[in-house]
């Protein structure tokens, strides 16, 4: 039976039924009155049926079926009829049913405080209309006039009261609904996993895939094919980080964020549907060819969403990710309630999870960082040597800031070294590319650096040249323009120390690039300051510590090697001889003659002039690896490598000679100078002592100033005379 055939069946067995109650059945012969009896109980059944069938149909079983208004009303009537039969002559019962109403309202089923009155009103009208009996009908008017108000106002209050019931059971439904979706597909897990535990959370992190594994969740949750999400990346863009995609190619690597679907879902609050797409196709360019979509989703997630710190430093606005999915068919992805729930529950979690791993990865980060600097502060302890220095604040820079290459160029007296580099994209460093003049990273600074010397107080500081990206890089080194692969952001970090008038003075600088964009923020600038700070007073200390030591070796009037460091450069070649790296070497001892005459006619000051004309014609006599020092007051000693008795007697002539050939100029006019030489030669199979063979060239040379000056004498010549030569017995006499 069809619903509408029942309603209209139902209103003519009601209306037969009510009808029947208006003749009471006093009126009617015995055997009539059976009759409508039977009639009004075949009537009643039959209304009660088709009340139960059509409430069955309207209601779904949502509400008990006494609620249904055909139910009710076939009650009433059903009510009414019994009345009729009872209560002809007792008013009682009409009272009585009167009486009941209060309770039926009390007991909140509010369609039931209708039935006395329903009742209490048919008989009195039936008594009224047929008998002209009117003893009811008061009771019927004071029935009504007081609950009809009430009655009212009751059906209002039930209206709202059930209106809101059906709010909450469809939210419960809803959420009935949702939750065993998400159990179904494994939401809880990573919820779980996400609010849990910092350690379970850094193990699902520190997988590799941990974004591809909550897109393929966030795919089957929306019912997409393809998954994907986008990562900020340089100004206006964003990357894609991780993709989902089943049976369909996926490319591209770069989206707009200023315009396109990212731009519009941004100006829509952050969600984009679109349901029918099919113009859209591959316009999205997410795909290699032309690939249907028939519906897509948007979601931009926002940093404040988590970072509750970052609303009102005006970061609120800034994008965290972006969250895309498409299907084939129309329609398949649509924006309900439901969806823009989980969309909005789904943006956080994968927001949560990017959080916690950048946190995670910054944690590190700064701890491998910390680590790298203490272990640079503890080797500056270990060197004085500037090149190593500077090498080793390299190494804890690529160390402290990975994905990074760099260098440290160094100066020295104004000009440019470049200590070490690292990685591809300063390979080709020199330091003959590095020009102030030219727009290079490092000239940039060194210029800033000199304009800014003036301004003690944080000049040298704002020197630092920082980068977030650029597109087409100045090279960092070369003054050419070149395009060094993914290199987008660098910085250049002078390393100063300040002298005494406060003044900075620069001794390097730190430069490094790195292949993402915004390398370089405020903790890795610190980190690097931190380096720069350190490597600077160690660099001016090497550099202290080798002028020191250069003083150390050196005669201050002559600029020859002083005696005690000639007495170590001996050793050491003695002991190269011994080992076999030379053969032999000849050590020349060289005294000027009279010198005391010179001192005494022209005085002290003129004579030094001539020692330091002596020195500087004795220096280019030799090859550069001799040893050329000042021995003694106007005593000179000179090594000769791999020199034999021949090439020794040879360079000591050519020096004689070079002294006599022309008088030295002084301040007291022309000075002829003579000097006297003797030498000793040590061969690779003599156990000849320093002091021993020194001493030789001294006798040697003392024969010299006996045979009349000027002139040269080996060891070699007087020290096999035979016995009683009074040259040997002189010599055997020397202090
Ligand atoms: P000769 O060697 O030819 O025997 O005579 P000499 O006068 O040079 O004698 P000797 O080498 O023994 O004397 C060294 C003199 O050299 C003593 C001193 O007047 C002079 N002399 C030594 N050291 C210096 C110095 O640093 N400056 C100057 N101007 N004279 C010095
Ligand atoms: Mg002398
Ligand atoms: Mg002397």
């Amino acid at each position: 039976m069809s619903p509408s055939a029942a309603r209209r069946i139902f209103t003519v067995v009601f209306v037969l039924l009510a009808a029947s109650q208006v003749i009471p059945p006093d009126r009617w012969q015995i055997p009539l009155k059976q009759v409508q009896l039977g009639a009004q109980v075949l009537l009643s059944s039959g209304a009660l049926f088709l009340a139960v069938v059509l409430a069955r149909g309207t209601q779904a079983g949502a509400r008990p079926m006494l609620m249904a208004m055909p139910v009710q009303l076939t009650l009433c009537a059903v009510a009414g009829t019994a009345v009729q039969a009872l209560a002809v002559k007792v008013p009682l019962v009409p009272i009585a049913f009167f009486l009941a109403f209060p309770f039926s309202t009390f007991a909140r089923r509010f369609p039931l405080f209708w039935v006395p009155g329903a009742m209490l009103s048919s008989a009195a009208l039936g008594r009224y209309l047929i008998q002209a009996d009117t003893a009811l009908l008061p009771w019927a008017i004071l029935f009504w006039a007081f609950s009809l108000p009430l009655g009212f106002r009751m059906s209002r209050d039930r209206a709202t009261i059930m209106s809101n019931r059906a709010q909450f059971e469809r939210m419960k439904s809803d959420a009935r609904e949702m939750m065993g979706r998400i159990r179904k597909e494994g939401f809880p897990e990573m919820m779980d996993r996400i609010r849990g535990e910092e350690a379970a959370l850094a193990a699902a992190l520190e997988e590799d895939d941990f974004l591809q594994k909550l897109l393929v969740w966030g795919c089957r949750a929306f019912g997409a094919r393809t998954g994907v999400l986008l990562v900020p990346d340089r100004p206006g863009y964003v990357r894609m980080r991780a993709a989902v995609h089943r049976g369909v190619r996926i490319t591209g690597d770069m989206v707009p964020a200023d315009k396109g679907f990212v731009h519009i879902a941004r100006q829509r609050g952050g969600v984009l549907c679109v349901s029918d797409a099919r113009s859209a196709r591959s316009s999205l360019g997410f795909y290699s060819e032309d690939v249907e979509v028939g519906s897509f989703l948007v979601k931009v997630v926002y940093e404040s969403n988590w970072a509750e710190d970052a609303v009102g430093e005006g970061r609120a606005e800034k994008v965290r990710c972006v969250l895309y999915f498409d299907s084939a068919s129309v329609g398949a992805l649509e924006l309900d309630d439901v969806t823009s729930r989980r969309l909005e529950e789904y943006g956080g979690l994968v927001s949560k999870a990017m959080e916690m791993a950048f946190t995670l990865h910054r944690v590190t980060a700064d701890l491998s960082a910390k680590d790298a600097i203490s272990k640079y502060a503890r080797s500056l302890t270990q060197s004085l040597d500037r090149v190593k220095i500077a090498e080793k604040a390299l190494d804890a820079v690529v160390e402290a800031l990975p994905d990074c290459d760099g260098a440290v160029v160094l100066l020295n007296d104004g000009g440019l070294s470049v200590a070490g580099s690292r990685g591809e994209a300063v390979r080709e460093l020199g330091a003959e590319k590095i020009l102030r003049d030219e727009p290079s990273q490092i000239g940039l600074l060194l210029r800033r650096f000199s304009e800014l010397e003036a301004d003690a107080e944080g000049g040298a500081v704002r020197a630092e040249v920082v980068v977030g990206y650029a597109k087409e890089l100045p090279s960092p080194f070369f003054h050419r323009r070149e395009k060094l692969g993914r290199v987008v952001s660098f910085a250049a970090i002078p390393c100063f120390i300040r002298d005494q008038a406060g003044k900075p003075d620069l001794q390097a600088v730190i430069s490094v690039v790195s292949r993402s964009s915004e390398a370089f923020g405020r903790e890795e600038m610190e980190d690097l300051r931190t380096l720069a700070g350190m490597m600077a007073p160690a660099l001016d200390n090497a550099r202290l510590h080798s002028e020191l030591n250069e003083l150390s070796r050196i005669d201050g009037l002559t600029g020859l090697l002083n005696r005690r460091i000639f007495d170590v450069i001996l050793d050491g070649k003695i002991s190269h001889v011994r080992r076999g790296n030379f053969q032999r070497l000849a050590v020349l001892m060289i005294d000027g003659d009279r010198f005391k005459t010179i001192n005494d006619t022209y005085g002290h000051k003129v004579g030094d002039e001539v020692l330091v004309e002596l020195g500087r014609r004795l220096k280019p006599m030799v090859r550069k690896n001799d040893a050329v020092a000042r021995y003694g007051g106007e005593e000179f000693a000179i090594v000769l490598d791999n020199a034999g008795r021949k090439q020794a007697r040879d360079v000591a002539e050519k020096i004689r000679r070079a002294i006599r050939s022309a008088p030295v100029k002084t301040s007291a006019g022309p000075i002829p100078v003579t000097v006297s030489l003797g030498f000793s030669v040590l061969e690779k199979d003599e156990k000849i002592t320093r002091s021993l063979i020194v001493e030789q060239a001294d006798q040697a040379l003392y024969q010299a100033k006996e045979k009349g000056r000027d002139r040269v004498v080996g060891y070699h010549e007087i020290a096999h005379r035979p016995a009683g030569d009074e040259d040997t017995v002189t010599m055997m006499t020397l202090p």
